[in-house]
Order: C-alpha cells, then sequence, then structure tokens
C-alpha cells in the first residue's frame, strides 16, 4: 500500500495514543444534547456500511466498543468516546447514504452534521471513509459540500482494502486523489485500511498523533 510514511517514533506515538481502555462517554441526537467540548474530537463520517464501526473498533483495539450495524440507517447521533486522562476523543458520526432513509430524516442528518462541524472549535479533523472497491459516490458528493462550506480540515481514508487488488487499490488512491483537488479543505493524502487484516491502521493512529502534535497537544495519558 502507498500508504503516507512515518518514522518509527511517529508509529509508537500512535500506538500509544490509541492503546488503553476506550469507553462510550456520550451520545448526541441534537445540538443541545452535544456534550461540553473538551479535549480535541477527530470524528469519523462515511456511508452506511462503510465499515465506520469496523474501523473505530480496529483504532481503538475493542471489539465493540462501536456496534457494527445489522440495520443501516439506525442511528442518527453522535456517538463520543474517550480515553481517560488521553484529551483525545473520538467521534462517530451518523451513517448516511442508506436508500431507505427518509428525506426528513436525511435533512436532519445534514442539518446536526453541518451545525456540530460550524460550531465545534475542538474538532481537529474529520475523517471520511470511503470504500476501497467503490470509491467516492455521488452521495458522498453533499458531504463533500458540507466539509467545505464548514471549512472543516477532513481527509479521506479507503476501507476494506483488503477486498481490492494491489493494483486496483493504488489506482482507486490516485483516482481519489485527484478528485479531492477540487475541494479547498480536503486533505491530499489518502490513506488506505482495512479493520479486517490491521493494514493501514499504525499509519493511521499516527497520522492522528501527528495532527494533535501539531495542535500543541501532547499523547498526554497515552499509556506506555
Ligand atoms: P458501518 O455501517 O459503516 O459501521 O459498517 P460496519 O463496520 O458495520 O461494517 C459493514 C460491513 O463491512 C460488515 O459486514 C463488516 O464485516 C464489513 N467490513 C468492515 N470492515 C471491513 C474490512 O476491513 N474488510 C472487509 N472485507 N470487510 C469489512
Amino acid at each position: 500500500m502507498s500508504n503516507p510514511s512515518f518514522t518509527r517514533a511517529e508509529i509508537e506515538a500512535g500506538r500509544r495514543l490509541f492503546a488503553g481502555d476506550w469507553q462510550f462517554k456520550a451520545a448526541a441526537g441534537s445540538l443541545p444534547a452535544l456534550p461540553a467540548m473538551h479535549g480535541i474530537e477527530i470524528a469519523f463520517a462515511g456511508r452506511s456500511n462503510v465499515g465506520k464501526s469496523s474501523l473505530i473498533n480496529a483504532l481503538t483495539g475493542r471489539r465493540a466498543l462501536a456496534r457494527t450495524s445489522h440495520t443501516p440507517g439506525r442511528t442518527q447521533e453522535l456517538i463520543f468516546f474517550a480515553r481517560p486522562p488521553s484529551s483525545l476523543v473520538l467521534v462517530d458520526m451518523p451513517g448516511y447514504g442508506y436508500a431507505a432513509v427518509s428525506k426528513s430524516k436525511v435533512a436532519a442528518w445534514t442539518a446536526l452534521i453541518h451545525a456540530f462541524l460550524q460550531g465545534r472549535a475542538n474538532l481537529a479533523r474529520v475523517y471520511l471513509l470511503v470504500d476501497a472497491r467503490h470509491g467516492l459516490k455521488p452521495v458522498d458528493d453533499g458531504v463533500l459540500d458540507t466539509l467545505d462550506k464548514a471549512a472543516a480540515s477532513y481527509q479521506i481514508v479507503l476501507t476494506k482494502a483488503d477486498e481490492v487488488k494491489a493494483q486496483d487499490l493504488a489506482a482507486r488512491v490516485a483516482a481519489t486523489r485527484d478528485a479531492l483537488a477540487k475541494h479547498p479543505a480536503a486533505y491530499p493524502e489518502v490513506i488506505a485500511t482495512s479493520a479486517r487484516t490491521g493494514a493501514g491502521m499504525p499509519e493511521l493512529r499516527s497520522a492522528i498523533a501527528r495532527l494533535l502534535k501539531e495542535r500543541g497537544m501532547s499523547a498526554k495519558g497515552a499509556n506506555a
């Protein structure tokens, strides 16, 4: 995989940042229900079934922290996970693009997400998950627009890379990077991952650790 490269020290910082006992912190289906801003938040978004729950579980080393969904579109809540005393907070955003969801639900989702993205000063980045087998889909466009409009820093993570041959994966990464060129808030690099094999997880953890470092936050409370 042609993932961004990190030094050994950065890989270790990423490992330490995610090691330890991640816990459910809060769930919010509306703006008033959002928990107080605390620490630095990293959010994960993507179409229903993209593999978001599996990715969060793989990142945190917890088998069932985020529940893998058997009913896509089921939850319209933002779910917050924390690992005290670290100040990193992970935010699982509701999946979108499930055909059976009514228009009013889609509108409610968009309104909540837009408000969250615009008002969350401690949100450092959104990772937008895209299935490596399919690449960006028209249904992702609205979300890219929302992220651009909110001027949220975001990066694409390809999921289920184990399902794609190496050369197809390289082409998918290249095509995704090209598509991002017209999105000003998008981080140009793409990270390919597999929750199933663990591929790309050290890089994703290290990318987050690097981001926190850039924001002046040490991996405080990270387990050795
Ligand atoms: P969510 O709806 O985005 O939270 O997606 P889930 O994590 O529930 O995963 C949706 C489906 O994709 C499940 O059947 C998972 O087993 C499968 N899946 C998730 N991650 C991977 C992966 O890395 N590789 C493969 N092959 N399948 C995956």
